[in-house]
C-alpha cells in the first residue's frame, strides 16, 4: 500500500485544489520521511466546502430522503469501510504511526458503528404532547440542523471522524470535516468510499491543513449550524468561545487524565496488565490513556514490578510488523513533547523506574521508551497535566476514601479504571468518581452503542449512544388547533 504524492480537498464530490496553490507534507513517523503532500486550505477553501455541504443540505435528493434510506446509505457505506479495512489501516499505520495490528482491529470495528447509526437513522422521532387543552394537538419533532463542522485530532483519525460523522449523517445533516494536518489520508480515502456509497455530492466534504487557517476558518464559518471537535483541552476552549459568541452548539471530546485505581484484594496479574493497556497501548496517545496508576499499598511492590517488568519487554520498532507493540509517537514535536514531561518530572523529584529515553528506533523515527515514574504525587504537572506518550505515573495510597479524593483533584474527568474484587467497593467508588467513563476490572472497553461524555475539562456533549442523536438535532414543537370552535377575539377576557 502506498500514498498517492498528493492529496487535494475533497469538496461537492470534487478533488479541489487548495485556492492557494500550496501544499504541505506529511511524515510517516517510523521513518521520519514525507510520506506525501496535502492541500493547504484557508479561508476561501473553507468557505467552498461549506457552501457544498449547505447546497447539499437543501437538495431534494437528500433533504427528501426517507430516513430509513439514509439509513441505507450508512449501512452501505459500513459495507465498503469493511471491504477496504486492511488498505485504510495500512493508510492509518503510515500515517500515525499506530501499530498495524491495531489499527487492523480497529478497522475491522468501524464498520459496527455505521450500521448501528444506519438502525437508529429511522428511529429519530418525535412526540404527541398532552397539554392541557384537549382541542389542540402539540407535537415535536426532531430535525437536522444543517451543515455540521467536524474537526479531528492525529490519534485515531477514522474512528474520531466517525464518531460526529455517523451520528450527524443519520440524523439528516451535512458535514465538513477538517482532519489533522497530521493525518488527512484516510478520511480524504473515507470521502471517496462515502461517494461510493450512494451519498450526494456535497454531503460529506473535506478540507485539509491547519488548525490556526483551515480549522479556526471552519469554526468561524457565519453558515456554520454547529461544530464537533474532538483534540486538546486548550483549543476545545476557544471553539467553544467562538461557538457560544454564534449560539451554536458544540460537542467536545477533549483530553484527559485518567485515574486507574487497585486495590489489595484485585487480581493482580489482571489489574497488570490493566495498566500496562491502560497506558502503553497506541503508545499512551490516547485521551483516555490511564496515566494516573493508584494502587494500595499492601500490592504497591507487586504491582510495580509487574507493570516495569512488562513495559521492559516491549518490543518497539516498525508498526507495520505484527510483532511490533510499540510504534512512534506521531510527530517530532510530540516525542520531544514527552521527552520534556519526563524531564520535569525528574526534577520535580520523579524518578524514573524504567523507560525514560527517546529512540529512533533504529528506523530514523519518533520513538520514546515505555516510561514508569515514581516518587510522583498530584502536586507535580507530571501529574496534573495531560503529556500523552507512553508515560505511567505510580502512586500508592492507603484508603478507598483517600483514592477517592486524589483521582478527583485534576482538572480533567474523562475515564477511570477500578481493579477490586468487592462488588460493594466497585459500585461505590464508581458513583464516587467524577469521570464520564468508569471501567471495572478492565480498561479501554468502547462501543457504538454505550454513550461517552467527558465531564469537567475533559468535554461536552455525548459521543456514541442513541444520546448523541440529540447532538445532532433540534426539537421542534408544533402546536394544531383541532377544533371547529371560533378562534376567541384576544381582547375578550376567556372564563
Ligand atoms: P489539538 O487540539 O491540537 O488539535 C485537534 C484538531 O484541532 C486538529 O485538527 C487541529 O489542527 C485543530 N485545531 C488546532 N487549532 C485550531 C483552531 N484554533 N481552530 C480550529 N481547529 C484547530 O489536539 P491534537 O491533535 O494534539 O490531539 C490530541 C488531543 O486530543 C489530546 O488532548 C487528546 O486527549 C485529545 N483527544 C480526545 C479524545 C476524546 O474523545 N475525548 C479522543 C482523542 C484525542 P492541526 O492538526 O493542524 O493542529
Amino acid at each position: 500500500m502506498s500514498h498517492p504524492s498528493r492529496y487535494d480537498h475533497h469538496i461537492g464530490g470534487q478533488q479541489v485544489p487548495p485556492s492557494s496553490g500550496e501544499y504541505f507534507t506529511s511524515t510517516n513517523p517510523a521513518t521520519g520521511q514525507a510520506l506525501y503532500e496535502a492541500a493547504r486550505g484557508n479561508a476561501t477553501d473553507v468557505d467552498r466546502a461549506v457552501n457544498a455541504a449547505r447546497d447539499a443540505f437543501e437538495d431534494p435528493r437528500w433533504r427528501d430522503l426517507s430516513q430509513t434510506k439514509r439509513g441505507h446509505l450508512l449501512r452501505r457505506l459500513g459495507d465498503l469501510i469493511g471491504e477496504h479495512a486492511d488498505e485504510l489501516a495500512e493508510m492509518e499505520t503510515l500515517d500515525n504511526g499506530k501499530l498495524l495490528r491495531e489499527m487492523r482491529g480497529q478497522m475491522a470495528g468501524l464498520p459496527e458503528y455505521y450500521y448501528y447509526y444506519a438502525g437508529l437513522a429511522d428511529k429519530i422521532q418525535g412526540d404527541v404532547i398532552p397539554t392541557s387543552d384537549r382541542r389542540v394537538l402539540n407535537y415535536t419533532t426532531r430535525e437536522p440542523l444543517g451543515v455540521v463542522g467536524a474537526i479531528t485530532p492525529w490519534n485515531s483519525p477514522l474512528t474520531l471522524t466517525t464518531s460526529k460523522l455517523a451520528p450527524a449523517l443519520c440524523a439528516g445533516n451535512t458535514v465538513v470535516i477538517k482532519p489533522s494536518e497530521y493525518t488527512s489520508a484516510t478520511v480524504l480515502r473515507l470521502a471517496e468510499l462515502i461517494e461510493e456509497a450512494g451519498f450526494p455530492p456535497g454531503a460529506v466534504n473535506v478540507v485539509t491543513g491547519f488548525g490556526a487557517e483551515a480549522g479556526q476558518a471552519l469554526v468561524d464559518h457565519r453558515t456554520l449550524a454547529k461544530i464537533s471537535f474532538t483534540g486538546s483541552t486548550v483549543t476545545g476552549a476557544k471553539i467553544a468561545a467562538s461557538a457560544a459568541s454564534r449560539f451554536i452548539g458544540s460537542t467536545l471530546e477533549l483530553g484527559g487524565k485518567s485515574p486507574n485505581i487497585v486495590f489489595d484484594d484485585a487480581n493482580i496479574p489482571n489489574a497488570a496488565m490493566g495498566v500496562v493497556a491502560g497506558i502503553f497501548a497506541a503508545a499512551g496517545q490516547t485521551c483516555i490513556a490511564g496515566s494516573r496508576v493508584f494502587v494500595q499499598r499492601g500490592v504497591y511492590d507487586e504491582l510495580l514490578d509487574r507493570v516495569a517488568a512488562r513495559a521492559r519487554s516491549i518490543k518497539i520498532g516498525d508498526p507495520m510488523l505484527v510483532d511490533t507493540e510499540l510504534g512512534p509517537l506521531a510527530f517530532a514535536d510530540q516525542r520531544d513533547k514527552v521527552a520534556g514531561y519526563v524531564d520535569l518530572g525528574v526534577k520535580e523529584g520523579a524518578t524514573v523506574l524504567t523507560g525514560g529515553k527517546a529512540t529512533d528506533g533504529g528506523l530514523g523515527g519518533f520513538f520514546y521508551e515505555p516510561t514508569v515514574l515514581t516518587d510522583v504525587d498530584n502536586s507535580m504537572r507530571v501529574v496534573r497535566e495531560e503529556i500523552f506518550g507512553p508515560v505511567a505515573a505510580i502512586m500508592p495510597f492507603e484508603t478507598e476514601d483517600e483514592v477517592a479524593q486524589l483521582a478527583n483533584d485534576t482538572e480533567y474527568g474523562l475515564a477511570a479504571g477500578i481493579w477490586t474484587t468487592n462488588l460493594s467497593r466497585a459500585h461505590r467508588l464508581a458513583a464516587r468518581l467524577e469521570a464520564g467513563t468508569i471501567w471495572i476490572n478492565t480498561y479501554r472497553a468502547m462501543s457504538p452503542m454505550s454513550p461517552r461524555q467527558g465531564f469537567k475539562n475533559s468535554g461536552v456533549g455525548i459521543e456514541h449512544g442513541q444520546a448523541s442523536i440529540r447532538e445532532y438535532t433540534r426539537l421542534k414543537s408544533v402546536w394544531v388547533n383541532t377544533s371547529e370552535e371560533p378562534v376567541a377575539d384576544p381582547f375578550v377576557l376567556r372564563s
